[in-house]
């Protein structure tokens, strides 16, 4: 029974417009996956968004209320998808971090995921209902709703595939994968078909944008391969995209999550 993860990161829902394409891909992918769970990020610039609206009440918000409002964005975007699928006849439900069992430490807005219990959604996957869960948030230990810190979607993803046990993670982009130069401003840059975790890592911390950091420590850890391409190609198995994985067998047992 193989699970996949999908993740869409905020270009790939930047408008309305965007989530009829996307739910055409989850559908397609439904067709070679037993199960099929979507992780998504805020709409385009959303996020920058309420930190601006946050700072005309409040130079420094308390952070509590800070997480409180950001965690906003991707409530938006997983609503969205949800009725994008409905509309074409594909059961999906969304749900937002707490509900999806994303449990963090106490840190608001650079919060750690610490364990994921996924009860409320194995129901609707195991009938292959599409669930979409809001990235880049949780709850905390305390029971207060907590943010992971700027691009976390990423590491949702990554801690839900840990969780459900996922054969890989496929991340939704603007480019088709991880160049060895910025594509965007070199459009001569060759493509990584496939690289390490310490590589991806390498480059993500010396400041390329390409997935948070964080996501491929605990892809490393749970020997999770990833799965880096663009939303423009829809295809299932395209030779292109980049790889981040190792040859060794994936370690299986318990999913492991993040350090407090
Ligand atoms: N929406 C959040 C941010 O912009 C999280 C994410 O995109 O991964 O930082
Ligand atoms: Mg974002």
């Amino acid at each position: 029974m193989k699970t996949l993860v999908m993740k869409f990161g905020g270009a790939a829902v930047a408008g309305p417009e965007h989530f009829s394409s996307i739910a055409d891909i989850i559908i397609d992918r439904l067709k070679h996956y037993k199960q099929v769970a979507v992780v998504v990020s805020a709409m385009g610039d959303t996020t920058n968004q309420l930190i601006e609206l946050a700072k005309k009440v409040h130079p420094d918000p308390p952070r509590r209320e800070y997480d409180m409002l950001l965690t906003v964005g991707e409530r938006i975007s997983i609503s969205l998808l949800a009725m994008a699928l409905a509309l074409k006849n594909q059961e999906a439900f969304s749900y937002t971090g707490s509900q999806t069992g994303i449990i963090t430490t106490n840190r608001h807005t650079e919060a750690r995921i610490i364990d994921v219990r996924p009860h409320r959604i194995m129901p609707h996957l195991q009938s292959g209902k599409v669930v979409i869960v809001a990235g880049f948030q949780g709850v905390s230990k305390d029971n207060e709703i907590t943010t992971l810190g700027r691009g976390g979607s990423d590491t949702t993803a990554v801690a839900l595939g840990a969780a459900l046990g996922a054969v890989k993670i496929e991340f939704f982009k603007d480019v088709s994968g991880i160049f060895e130069e910025d594509p965007k401003k070199n459009p001569g840059a060759s493509l990584f078909s496939e690289m390490t975790y310490d590589l991806a890592l390498d480059i993500t911390q010396k400041g390329a944008k390409i997935l948070h950091p964080r996501c491929i420590v605990l892809a490393k850890k749970n020997g999770l391969p990833l799965h880096v391409r663009s939303f423009h190609d829809k295809n299932i198995d395209p030779i292109e995209g980049t790889w981040i994985r190792e040859k060794a067998v994936p370690r299986g047992g318990n999913p492991l999550f993040e350090e407090e």
